[in-house]
């Protein structure tokens, strides 16, 4: 458990996998949230289940690769909730959306949570931002689809670009911000069960392959990414800053 009584914390892709795991997880250790996502009636659907927990939440549509959209939501939070905290930069696609269309939510969308949220939560005394990197972050992505070099121009060489592009905001959004008492971090998951996999997991071989990827022998769940989430936007991760986390079952240490 993290506590994280009194913290404002906006997530984007709330409605959905990581992000509605993270916004339960967040809202069980006490943060008021904000569950934003292109999809709203599923953001609405997260904060409705944290609200039938007993916790505080609020729910708002945004779509994360429009820059007014994002001013907008963080200002939003930051009304609604009485303050902003925390900010999760989470919301993203997987593969199918070309190179402009996986830049433009993967990347930018997370750039837009910095250039706006890094300055507010500067001039609200500080905060912790989190952003959801990849494995594919740290590392390029493997198997029989993605050395099809056709398959690397639509889709996985995309992927990769705008997760590495996600690490190195992080890096350079911690050092500008963090004498601004803003943290600023990512997470590198593996491969984990959300919707975002379910078509990979439905195929056996697939399935026995990305498995096989990660050492612990399993695939991760959401809420593993959570906890995680939780602790680097609660104050035990203090010191915590500019880092690109592994949650990945081992999966970038050989
Ligand atoms: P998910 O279950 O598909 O959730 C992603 C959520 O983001 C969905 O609700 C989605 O809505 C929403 N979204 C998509 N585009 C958006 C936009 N432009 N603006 C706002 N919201 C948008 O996937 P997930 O696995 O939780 O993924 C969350 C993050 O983790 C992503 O950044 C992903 O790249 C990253 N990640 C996932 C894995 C994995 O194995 N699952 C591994 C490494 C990193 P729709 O469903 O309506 O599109």
């Amino acid at each position: 458990m993290s506590n994280l009584e009194g913290k404002k914390a906006l997530i984007t892709g709330a409605g959905s996998g990581i992000g509605r795991a993270s916004a339960l997880d967040m809202a069980a250790n006490g943060a008021s949230v904000m569950c934003a996502d292109i999809d709203a009636q599923a953001a609405e659907g997260t904060a409705a289940l944290i609200d039938d927990a007993g916790g505080k939440a609020d729910a708002l549509g945004l779509d994360v690769s429009n820059e007014a959209d994002v001013k907008a939501a963080l200002d939003n939070t930051a009304t609604r909730l009485g303050g902003l905290n925390v900010i999760f930069n989470n919301a993203g696609v997987g593969g199918g959306h070309g190179w402009d269309g996986t830049i433009a939510v993967n990347l930018s969308g997370v750039y837009y949570g910095l250039l706006h949220g890094a300055p507010m939560l500067a001039s609200a005394g500080g905060g912790s931002i989190i952003n959801t990197a990849s494995v594919a972050g740290l590392v390029g992505l493997t198997g029989p689809a993605v050395i099809d070099p056709e398959e690397i121009e639509s889709g996985a060489g995309a992927y990769v670009a705008a997760k590495h592009g996600v690490s190195g905001l992080t890096k350079q959004y911690a050092v500008s911000f963090g004498p601004h008492g803003v943290r600023v971090n990512a997470i590198a998951p593996g491969y984990i069960e959300t919707p975002m996999t379910a078509e990979f997991r439905s195929e056996e071989l697939a399935k026995e392959y990305i498995t096989n990827l990660h050492p612990i022998g399993r695939l991760g769940q959401p809420e593993e990414i959570a906890t995680v989430a939780s602790f680097l936007a609660s104050d035990a991760a203090s010191f915590v800053n500019g880092v690109v986390l592994p949650v990945d079952g081992g999966y970038t240490a050989r």
